[in-house]
């Protein structure tokens, strides 16, 4: 379904998913259910905390710091910023090894938050910690970025990216939107949308996170030209296998260390985007 992406230099955007679980990951603790069980053996069925990584050129913002392993992934001097959209522990529990640090000082965005997690405000560390407020727009490496609010149980932002080559919308955690966030979600039009979906179909509207349901409201009424979604629990990846084909042809699914490109295409006509998936396990990250 999804094409290999070259290694050109047309390529002037990308998002790689670090992680695409919810909290307690996948595979869960303890748990005996068909996908935790393979994901033991299966590094591939895996998923880690809900991060990714956006690649302006040589420039990297993280989206989100709840892997433990940041100072081992990202040497001194290899990430420019970090945009978090929440002080939840599973995304920013990285931070607190890396803080330590002795290298650059790094800027963290984030939503204004009295608490936000542990001791991070008061023992920042090489962290410059920024307060981003809603719909205030900003520039970053060339992209304008604009925080929306998002419904969870903790202030919550997410971010819309604008960019020569495209419009991505990175919206996690939240349940359901914000009026004013859809509102200006279906005027601003994403080309590509990455939603928390953290629950399959359910009877009952959840709490914090969406469910696949709410996910396919938002993406009907934003109608983004793909949406992909993350955040997921083991219980979406169970029903997910056993409903493959079910979802709409722009609706994917994350998976830890997918990247996906924004290539302007050469043609006569109207220019358009593509996104175009690889597979970047070799790639250490
Ligand atoms: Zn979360
Ligand atoms: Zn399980
Ligand atoms: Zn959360």
């Amino acid at each position: 379904m999804e094409m290999i992406l070259p290694n050109d230099q047309s390529e002037t955007l990308s998002l790689r998913f670090l992680g695409t679980g919810n909290a307690p990951g996948v595979p869960v603790h303890g748990c005996r259910c068909d996908i935790c069980v393979k994901a033991t053996f299966n590094t591939e069925l895996r998923r880690e905390p809900c991060s990714a990584l956006l690649e302006i050129n040589e420039y990297k913002i993280l989206l989100d710091a709840g892997l433990p392993d940041l100072k081992q992934r990202f040497p001194d001097g290899t990430l420019h910023s970090i945009l978090l959209t929440h002080y939840h522990p599973d995304h920013v529990q990285g931070l607190f090894p890396l803080r330590w640090g002795l290298g650059q000082v790094l800027p963290v965005y984030g939503p204004d938050d009295q608490e936000g997690c542990g001791d991070l405000f008061k023992n920042h560390g090489i962290l410059d910690f920024i307060k981003l407020a809603p719909f205030q727009s900003f520039e970053l490496a060339g992209l304008i970025v604009t925080p929306v609010p998002l419904l969870h149980s903790k202030r919550t932002l997410g971010y819309c990216f604008e960019h020569d080559s495209g419009k991505l919308a990175y919206l996690t955690d939240t349940v359901g939107l914000p009026q004013k966030t859809q509102s200006f979600l279906k005027q601003w039009k994403p080309d590509l949308m990455v939603l928390d979906c953290s629950f399959p179909p359910m009877d009952k509207a959840p709490k914090n996170h969406n469910d696949l349901n709410l996910a396919l409201e938002a993406y009907t009424a934003i109608k983004p030209k793909k949406l992909l979604l993350t955040h997921i629990g083991h219980e979406l990846d169970v029903w997910l296998n056993e409903h493959e084909g079910d979802l709409p042809d722009a609706v994917g699914i994350a998976r830890d260390k997918d990247r996906y490109g924004m290539l302007p295409i050469k043609k006569p006509a109207e220019p358009y985007l593509i996104y175009q998936k690889a597979n970047l396990s070799e790639a250490g990250l």
